[in-house]
């Protein structure tokens, strides 16, 4: 169902082959023709996505696992078939090791739940970072209240990108997990993440768990040489449906934890005053499934490999070479991030001094063109940086040069109509 190679010449992306996927694009906001830059919140789905969904629904659709009919059948081999195509997307060794969830927030959550239960527990430390989205937070820190476990933080440097110095001398035989996102929403930077796992299996025993809601829709992920235990990512942010997201785990890990929620599905045999746990990664999967969302994941995973995913990182670099280029032009305009490209991925947040960021967006939003502002659920990171809040333009696959040169001209419109 992937898109045919002529979405790709060269190394360059066809985008107005690949726009015709995505009717949604294709509309008018007040007469202007919709800018769509806000996919590091949530990507559009294509047709092909749109079009499995429906296809499960119109043809397949059962409760899974526990039937003998045919569309029970059909149904928890469409489920289990997309578990195969998901862990393929992370480069998983067996399909066992994902665990569906409802998205990169419950995935973390799960983590944070049951390693928590299993290994962390008074005086022991949790580091994360001064980068996180509130998801690979706030778990951590109702860990650390339960569980009198001392959380602590690695600190960003100027540019915009952790200090590894400074989680090398953190770790040590207190540190039961680290936590940290594979690219921040907030920021852009891309984590060195391979080296974090060096430097976390070298100095300690800790669990390294990455979020990933940010890395798996633009990066080539492989879980197995990144050096980590966990690694969380979203079906929304990869062309797929909201509310479905997966958790990649360390088979032994996942073994170890206890379960996350109770009830049907996950169990092996339920007694009167206690019960015995499915399978991994079932014994994680209490209730009735999100099986739809599931065939849509895989069906975005299969639409993406169809057009390439490193001609897409390439389209989404120039995209941000380009924007960075045209807004540093802007008087007044700071962008946040590492300044190398090769150290940022398809997200630039910016603010023009003496202006709210709220206002830019709006303004933008006259023109037509979709922003975020705000601060990103990653609150650390605009206190980090001393502003209450950035506007944020991200790019994905669909996204056009003149979309780009369209963002900076209404960003030059918004600094005129706001500081004259
Ligand atoms: N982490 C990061 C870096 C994110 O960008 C997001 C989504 N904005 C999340 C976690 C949470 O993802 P979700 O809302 O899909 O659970």
């Amino acid at each position: 169902m992937g898109r045919p190679a002529s979405a790709v010449t060269g190394s360059r992306l066809d985008v107005a082959r690949i726009r015709e996927d995505f009717p949604i694009l294709d509309q008018t906001v007040d007469g202007r023709p919709l800018v769509y830059l806000d996919s590091a919140a949530s990507s559009q789905k294509p047709l092909q996505v749109i079009d499995a969904i429906r296809t499960y629904y119109l043809r397949d659709h059962a409760n899974v696992h526990r039937g003998v009919h045919e569309l029970a059948r059909r149904a928890t081999e469409a489920y289990e078939d997309s578990r195969a195509r998901v862990a393929r997307w992370v480069n998983a060794a067996d399909a066992h090791e994902i665990v569906w969830t409802r998205g990169t927030s419950e995935a973390l959550n799960l983590v944070a739940f049951s390693i928590g239960q299993a290994r962390v527990g008074h005086g022991d430390e949790i580091i994360v970072s001064a980068m996180e989205h509130h998801s690979n937070l706030v778990p951590w820190q109702l860990l650390a209240e339960r569980n009198g476990a001392k959380l602590r933080f690695v600190e960003l440097t100027d540019a915009g990108r952790l200090d590894l110095d400074q989680l090398r001398d953190m770790l040590g035989a207190r540190t039961r997990v680290v936590a940290l996102p594979h690219v921040s929403n907030a920021l852009g930077t891309i984590n060195p993440v391979r080296e974090i796992g060096r430097l976390v299996r070298g100095r300690s025993d800790a669990v390294l768990v990455l979020d990933g809601a940010q890395g798996a829709p633009h990066l080539a992920v492989d879980v197995q040489s990144l050096g980590c235990d966990f690694y969380a990512f979203s079906g929304h942010k990869m062309c797929g449906p909201t509310g479905m997201g997966a958790l990649w785990g360390n088979r032994q890990l996942l073994e170890e934890m206890p379960p996350y929620q109770g009830g049907g599905e996950m169990i092996e045999h339920v007694y009167r005053d206690h019960s015995t746990w499915a399978e991994v990664p079932h014994k994680f999967e209490a209730g009735t499934p999100n099986i739809a969302g599931a065939v849509g994941m895989a069906a975005a995973a299969d639409y993406l490999d169809g057009v390439d995913r490193a001609a897409i990182h390439e389209h989404e670099k120039s995209l941000t070479r380009r924007a960075i280029s045209l807004l540093a032009d802007v008087e007044g305009l700071r962008i946040f991030g590492p300044g190398a490209l090769e150290e940022r991925a398809g997200v630039v947040p910016f603010v023009i001094d003496g202006t709210s960021a709220q206002d830019v967006a709006t303004i933008l939003d006259a023109q037509g063109i979709a922003v975020r502002a705000g601060h990103h659920c990653a609150q650390l990171v605009v206190d980090r940086f001393q502003v209450s809040a950035t506007t944020r333009a991200s790019f994905y696959l669909y996204n056009t040069v003149e979309e780009v040169e369209q963002l900076a001209e209404g960003v030059r419109t918004a600094r005129n109509v706001l500081l004259g």
